[in-house]
């Protein structure tokens, strides 16, 4: 049975529900508490977690009467338990604590740390059968091979945060699986959209984080530029609804209105449609199996007036294509897309390397992997973990020669 549940297989509603937030001081984790915060009478907050921002953390523990509070800077106990003190509320530092706070008892979980960071703590509330927001996309794309069979034996749930397969969830309500012919997950075109390949190549910090419609944290936002986002997006999706390479299309929508659509064998194409607002699939995670009030603007189509589609080009975003190559070869080529992606980004954030490079070392390290016999199939955590520790090695390796290099 899938973890992604169907909408016929509801839990009973309980009235006060436990939450836990992990990444809560990021832009995931800030649209969650602003719906927490429309509803107070309606959740109790369990735990919430954050990279090092204790002062974030700490005023949101305090507004929500968190149970659990834990940073994974473990150099930040101190100055944690000093901001709390007085409070009861309890606290920790270090991975360690991240996953503990994720084994806490809440009945829903969201998952939005950025980056492989949050595969561990995702895992630790899969295992413990919880209702799992998951925002965080790298825990699928590094762990493909066993997230979603480890969250199914659990009995977990899976809610597909990220709005593009929130979208695609809503869908697929639909029709069946036999039914199904494609799914289309729709790409704002990011700021380079019209841009000559040259000029991307160039592109500077700035110019990548001027995204035309989401705002969201640094490393989405980059990737959204370099089209690496829809790359991390398709092998997410392969994953989460069990779909061949060949069954997910993306579509380059500028607008971002339609979040995603799918196509059934009569070729009736149901689409979900919303305000570029992550607070729209939350919510829709959060209510599930029903719907509460949404927190983002109403659409206004006459106002937005018309909705536009292009073909994704390939040839001026090679990151996407190299998604696909990675999903078809399997056996931890996703996982080390996705390392050589973060060491990239990390770079080109450290102005080491030019934009265009940020897909060259994907594209290398993937080469470099495949050359050296490393693809094998994963099976756990550590398996991922270690794959991915070792990919961005490589990648870091790789790095001074590809930055060297003229495009
Ligand atoms: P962000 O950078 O704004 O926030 C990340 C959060 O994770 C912060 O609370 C930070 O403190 C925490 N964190 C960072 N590194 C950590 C570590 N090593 N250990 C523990 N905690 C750590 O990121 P975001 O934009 O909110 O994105 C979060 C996740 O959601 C990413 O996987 C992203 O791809 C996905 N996502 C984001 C959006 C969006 O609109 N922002 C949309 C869809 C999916
Ligand atoms: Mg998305």
């Amino acid at each position: 049975m899938s973890a992604v549940p169907l909408r016929n297989n509801k839990p009973a509603a309980s009235s006060l529900r436990s939450i836990t937030v992990l990444g809560a001081t990021g832009s995931i984790g800030d649209s969650t508490m602003d719906l927490l915060r429309a509803s107070p009478e309606r959740y109790q907050v369990e735990a919430l977690t954050a990279n090092g921002n204790v002062e974030g953390v700490v005023k949101l523990a305090k507004e929500f009467n968190a149970r659990f509070v834990a940073v994974a800077d473990e150099s930040k106990l101190g100055e944690l338990r000093a901001a709390l003190a007085g409070t009861g509320i309890a606290s920790g530092a270090g991975d360690s604590a991240i996953v503990e706070a994720a084994q806490r008892p809440a009945d829903w979980l969201m998952a939005a740390v950025s980056g492989a960071a949050g595969l561990k703590p995702a895992l630790a509330a899969v295992d413990r059968g919880a209702t799992v927001a998951l925002a965080n996309k790298e825990c699928l794309v590094c762990a493909g091979d066993f997230f979603m069979d480890r969250a199914a034996k659990a009995g977990a749930c899976i809610l597909p945060a990220d709005s593009e397969h929130n979208a695609l969830f809503q869908a697929l309500a639909s029709g069946s699986r036999e039914e199904l012919t494609r799914v289309i997950i729709t790409a704002s075109g990011g700021p380079f959209r019209t841009w000559a390949a040259a000029d991307i190549e160039q592109a500077t910090l700035a110019q990548a984080l001027k995204h035309p419609n989401w705002s969201m944290g640094q490393k989405i936002t980059i990737d959204s530029a370099s089209m690496m986002n829809k790359g991390l997006e398709v092998i997410e999706a392969s994953y989460l609804f069990a779909l061949a390479p060949d069954e997910i299309d993306v579509l380059v929508h500028p607008q971002s209105i339609v979040h995603g659509m799918v196509e059934f064998r009569d070729y009736s194409v149901m689409a979900q449609l919303g305000s570029p607002d992550m607070r729209t699939p939350i919510a829709h995670c959060l209510g599930w199996p029903d719907r509460i009030p949404g927190r983002a603007a109403p659409l206004d189509l006459a106002k937005i007036g018309a909705l536009t589609f292009e073909a994704p080009d390939y040839a001026r975003f090679p990151g996407l294509k190299l998604a696909y190559d990675a999903l078809r070869t399997g056996s931890g080529a996703t996982t080390v897309y996705n390392a050589a992606n973060e060491i990239a980004v990390a770079a080109f954030i450290a102005q080491k390397i030019r934009f265009g490079a940020i897909a060259r070392l994907v594209e290398a390290t993937m080469n470099e992997w495949v050359r050296a016999g490393n693809l094998a199939p994963l099976s756990s955590a550590d398996d991922a973990i270690a794959v991915d520790h070792k990919a961005r090695k490589m990648a870091a390796t790789l790095l001074p020669q590809i930055a060297a290099k003229a495009s």
